[in-house]
């Protein structure tokens, strides 16, 4: 079987070079052309001997998804669906605006950790994406948009908050991630790079060490009780642990504080008494909070809190001194927004089956 370069970040790719006796400044260009040239084949790589190239064209490959279909928003969202074999797709969105361009990135086919209210992970689970997966939707976005080296690139930040959960597979994810911070690669901030999960306390360990990116927390409730409930994995960290772990990320984040995620959940997490103690949770911990109204989706069993609830919500962290955004829901037309994204997934767990179950749908 061929070597699939896309796997490789520069590190990966040097020793590469060096077990097929090449030079390591070989890795630098192939690196360059591969992702800053959006060259997916060693023929038009013309700054290689062609030796080379006969050579490359012979172990190894270039290999990334294929593009299935690509939706374009009214308001200027794209998706692209990708597909990763076996029946199995996943979605990637891009979301333009005035001042930056962010790509949503998916990590997983699907999502083994069951939060309630997301789309993803009532699929179920099927398995981890490579790196070249999860980097190759970075290459297609960037083809997709038009960019040569010489543009400006479009994509300026990127989220790790399509599907899966980016900390359950953190060898591939950090490898992408190193990818897109490279200078040879796509030159990203570390500030402009973000990691979300649902609070994988002993992986965001180790995410200060190897790879310290921004990072979002996906908090969605202000105590165990509630949290327990819609974010299982809660049973496993609960909340004052994952608080003590934000705090230590922190020592080597790149940004001095936390985006704690808020799902606004009609009369689930919604009410001022929420907001009081949410204040009172995160004490300790420098952040700002991005409140995102619930995304519905068929059989979902929540409800997007009123407008009113949610100002009233918002009101009150503002006035204990947070910043606060609340999340613009964007590509609605094409089912882009935060927890929608379903892709194709082959379910290896039966959760669909499950949940059908429990919910009576045929
Ligand atoms: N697994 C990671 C990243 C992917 S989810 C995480 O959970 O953080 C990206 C964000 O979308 C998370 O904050 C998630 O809680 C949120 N989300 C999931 N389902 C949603 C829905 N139906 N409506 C709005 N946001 C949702
Ligand atoms: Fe997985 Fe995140 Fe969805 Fe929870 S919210 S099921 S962790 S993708």
């Amino acid at each position: 079987m061929k070597t699939n370069l896309l796997n490789f970040d520069l590190p990966g790719l040097t020793r590469y070079f060096d077990e097929i006796k090449e030079k390591p400044f070989r890795a630098k260009q192939v690196m360059r052309w591969m992702h800053l040239a959006g060259v997916n084949n060693f023929t038009d790589m013309t700054d290689l001997a062609k030796s080379l190239r006969a050579k490359l064209e012979a172990k190894a490959e270039i290999k990334v998804p294929e593009l299935i279909v690509e939706q374009k928003s009214l308001d200027g969202t794209r998706k692209w669906l990708l597909n990763v074999g076996t029946g199995n797709g996943i979605e990637t969105v891009f979301i333009p605006e005035d001042s930056r361009g962010t790509l949503c990135i998916s990590s997983q086919i699907g999502c083994a950790l069951e939060c309630m209210f997301c789309s993803t992970g009532r699929q179920g689970f099927n398995r981890n994406l490579s790196t070249a997966e999860i980097i190759g939707q970075l290459w297609w976005a960037n083809k997709a948009l038009g960019v040569t080296p010489k543009e400006e690139r479009v994509i300026s930040n990127v989220v790790m908050m399509g599907m899966g959960e980016p900390l359950a597979n953190f060898d591939n994810v950090v490898t992408a991630l190193n990818i897109m911070l490279d200078d040879h690669g796509y030159g990203l901030s570390r500030r402009r790079v973000t990691v979300s999960t649902s609070g994988m306390i002993a992986q965001m360990d180790r995410l200060k060490e190897e790879m310290p990116v921004a990072l979002a927390i996906s908090l969605h409730a202000s105590n165990d009780q509630v949290r327990d409930r819609i974010i299982p994995l809660n049973r496993k960290y609960p909340l004052k642990q994952l608080m003590a772990a934000c705090e230590r990320y922190l020592v080597k984040a790149p940004r001095d504080f936390i985006t704690f995620e808020y799902i606004m959940l009609k009369d689930v997490n919604d009410k001022p008494e929420h907001a009081h103690e949410l204040i009172e949770l995160v004490k300790n911990v420098p952040c700002k909070f991005n409140l995102i109204p619930f995304n519905p989706f068929p059989h979902a069993g929540f409800v997007r809190s009123e407008q009113g609830r949610i100002k009233i919500f918002r009101e009150i962290l503002l006035e204990a001194g947070f910043v606060v955004t609340v999340r613009k829901t964007r590509g609605d037309d094409i089912d882009a927004a935060c927890g929608q994204l379903a892709g194709k997934v082959q379910d290896k767990t039966k959760r669909q089956q499950k949940w059908q179950l429990v919910q009576g749908v045929s």
